[in-house]
């Protein structure tokens, strides 16, 4: 576990955090779903709960669950001895857990590690699998995740590879900000490190620009994002070009049920959230 110092500018602890319009929490591909599709997945079961720091498989584990985030997020994260370990997707209420079953594959090939507590929905492996198989609408929505999932890990090997830490954590704490729906969130050492893939001196060096520009707050892991705006422009071009692909492939989806006056209530609610998530 890496530890990092107190935040190293001095910070006003008076600093007012902007506050996140907050919309009803639902799982969007949960909500871009019929009602009966949505319901043969669910059943009665009530969502559970993720506690922070909850490891829910290891690579190479048999995948036993599959998560729909509603107010957690989940940190993906490749395999690695100490520090040769990156994180390269995170999984909230846009997305879902366990999208190699979809290729019909059991096996997790990352690590998965709640960063971000709250609760989800879990459903298990046999009965998803069954109903995927069985019901082309539900396959076909939860494809259209997987095209957008398959791009993100896509971009962060770009990412990794060619953009600057500094930018690099701007983008990664808008993606946290925006699973965590909040302009304050506790993000670990150990999450940072996985984050950047850089050693100690890189985290601190990056944060600490970020709070000289006044962007955001950072002590001991408790972050707070004050100039949400001036964080976009000081991220790489990964972030506007995510949420540029999931609002065309699944932002679209939601547009033409609209269009169709197949309007479910969890539909409208996907729409009321998807102002957050989606161009
Ligand atoms: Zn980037």
């Amino acid at each position: 576990m890496l530890s990092l110092p107190d935040s190293p500018v001095p910070v006003t602890t008076t600093s007012p955090v902007p506050s996140i319009r907050r919309a009803p929490i639902e799982n969007l591909l949960l909500a871009s779903l019929s009602d009966e599709d949505r319901a043969r997945l669910l059943g009665d079961a009530p969502p559970i709960d993720l506690r922070l720091a909850e490891t829910l498989s290891e690579s190479g584990d048999r995948i036993h669950h599959v998560y729909f985030p509603i107010d957690s997020f989940i940190s993906l994260i490749t395999p690695g001895v100490d520090r040769a370990q990156l994180e390269i997707g995170l999984v909230g209420n846009e997305g879902m857990l366990g999208v190699p079953l979809l290729l019909g594959i059991h096996v997790s090939p990352l690590r998965a590690l709640v960063q971000g507590t709250g609760h989800a929905w879990r459903i298990d492996a046999s009965h998803f699998m069954r109903l995927i198989e069985s019901h082309a609408t539900i396959r076909n929505a939860l494809n259209r995740y997987l095209y957008v999932f398959l791009a993100q890990l896509m971009q962060t090997a770009t990412c990794t590879r060619y953009h600057l830490v500094e930018a690099r954590l701007a983008r990664w704490l808008l993606m946290t900000r925006d699973r965590a729906h909040s302009n304050q969130f506790h993000v670990t050492h150990e999450f940072l490190a996985y984050m950047l893939g850089v050693r100690r001196v890189g985290v601190t060096s990056a944060a600490s620009a970020l709070q000289r520009r006044k962007l955001i707050r950072y002590q001991r892991g408790d972050i707070a994002v004050l100039d949400v705006s001036g964080l976009e422009k000081a991220a790489c071009p990964c972030y506007a070009i995510d949420k540029k692909i999931y609002g065309r492939v699944l932002g679209k989806r939601r547009a033409s049920r609209h269009a169709a006056g197949r309007e479910s209530k969890a539909t409208r609610l996907a729409g009321e959230i998807g102002a957050a998530i989606s161009c």
